[in-house]
């Protein structure tokens, strides 16, 4: 059941009522990148990750499974964590890397090349000369940023994501999320089935494992969602947050800060 992210019991705070959902069971836990593991920063490529941070997932990854999944392309973030213990989800979860098992590359629309490719073209015509506006092409999307764009200017990014959508509208989908638009083949597909996908491929999907995911943004809801009464969803933000603005949830648990998700990892390795 969705619940309002005010609602949610703080997993540090509330620590017990966590653990017991916990006990006997190793933990599986997925995490968000952008947001979660850095703060969202004004370009893409300026969220780098802290060391402490990257300390605390490197120490959580020799107790238990971890891994990262991103919208981002898998060989980015690979590179943006620097750890070699973690298993990684490119893609929103089509393009996977683990440890043991090397590459897992999900079948998708490779088809999709072609008319992402025209996306991006079509972004970069409309974007190009509005200041600060910045298209990411990326393996299974492209990204339409527009934080840096003057508010009265931000108009013409939506109605060039409308019109993209409006011409393929079998074809394409956008997922909002923090200031950005992020156009997708419309096949069915999320980071919800992105993680179950990931708990069977790695064999973490057994009445001994509990499912952890942590994301702060709008696309991690199907996540939370997909985990609803088998897993432990857990938000990352703030319910005041003018971005999160009055959304609800299918998480269970809260953590307002990175420095609480760098806590929360650091208590859990332990
Ligand atoms: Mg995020």
């Amino acid at each position: 059941m969705a619940k309002h992210i005010g609602d949610l019991p703080h997993a540090i705070t509330n620590g017990k009522e966590l653990a017991v959902r916990l006990a006997g069971k190793t933990p599986a836990v997925f995490l968000d990148y952008d947001g979660t593991l850095t703060p969202i920063v004004d370009r893409p490529e300026d969220a780098i990750i802290s060391e402490s941070m990257r300390d605390a997932v490197r120490g959580l990854a020799t107790r238990c499974p971890v891994c990262v999944v991103s919208g981002r392309d898998r060989p980015v973030v690979q590179e943006l964590m620097g750890l070699d213990n973690l298993i990684v989800a490119g893609s929103h979860g089509f393009d996977i890397w683990s440890p043991t098992g090397g590459s897992i590359e999900k079948e998708h629309g490779g088809e999709f090349a072609t008319l992402l490719e025209d996306v991006n073209k079509q972004l970069h015509a409309v974007m190009d000369p509005i200041e600060g506006a910045l298209v990411e092409p990326k393996k299974t999307s492209v990204a339409a940023h527009y934080r840096l764009v003057a508010e009265d200017e931000r108009p013409k990014v939506k109605a060039i994501v409308d019109q993209i959508l409006a011409a393929h509208p079998d074809h394409l989908k956008v997922t909002p999320g923090k200031m950005v638009y992020e156009i997708q083949p419309k096949i069915d597909w999320d980071k919800g089935k992105a993680v179950l996908y990931l708990l069977e491929a790695l064999k973490l999907d057994r009445d001994d494992v509990m499912p952890m995911y942590f994301g702060d943004d709008i696309t991690d809801e199907h996540a939370f969602a997909a985990l609803e009464g088998r897993g432990i969803g857990v938000f990352v933000g703030h319910a005041d947050d003018p971005e999160v603005g009055g959304r609800t949830t299918y998480a269970d648990f809260i953590l307002h800060t990175m420095e609480e998700v760098e806590q929360f990892m650091d208590g859990l390795a332990r």
